[in-house]
Formats: C-alpha cells, structure tokens, sequence
C-alpha cells in the first residue's frame, strides 16, 4: 500500500511498548482494526490498534 504523506500518532495506551510518555507512538505507522462482531457506533467499541504490543 502507497503511503501518503505523514501523520503524528497520539496516543495514551501505556501499557503498550510503543507509547512514550503516555503521549505519543513510537512507530512510523500503525494499523487499525476493527473489532469482531460489534455493530454499536460507539468508538470505543468498534475499533482498536493491531499494532499494539504488551509492554513487558
Ligand atoms: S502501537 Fe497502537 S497502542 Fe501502541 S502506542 Fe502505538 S498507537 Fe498506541
């Protein structure tokens, strides 16, 4: 896939361990998902982040 132009990622996940500060992503570009079998329109519930990765 063509990536266009460059985005900042915020984000607050801090458990995750790409996340610096409980601010921002670590990474270039992350990939967002959706969640299975949910239909609410609620943001919270339809969609999350594919890449994160427990912060051990
Ligand atoms: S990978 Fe996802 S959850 Fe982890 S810091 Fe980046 S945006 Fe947040």
């Amino acid at each position: 896939m063509e990536l266009k132009g460059k985005q900042t990622i915020y984000c607050s996940v801090d458990s995750c361990k790409y996340n610096e500060k409980r601010e921002i992503c670590s990474l270039e570009n992350i990939e967002v998902a959706p969640c299975n079998h949910v239909h609410s329109g609620k943001a919270e519930e339809e969609s999350l982040c594919s890449s994160y990765q427990r912060d051990y």
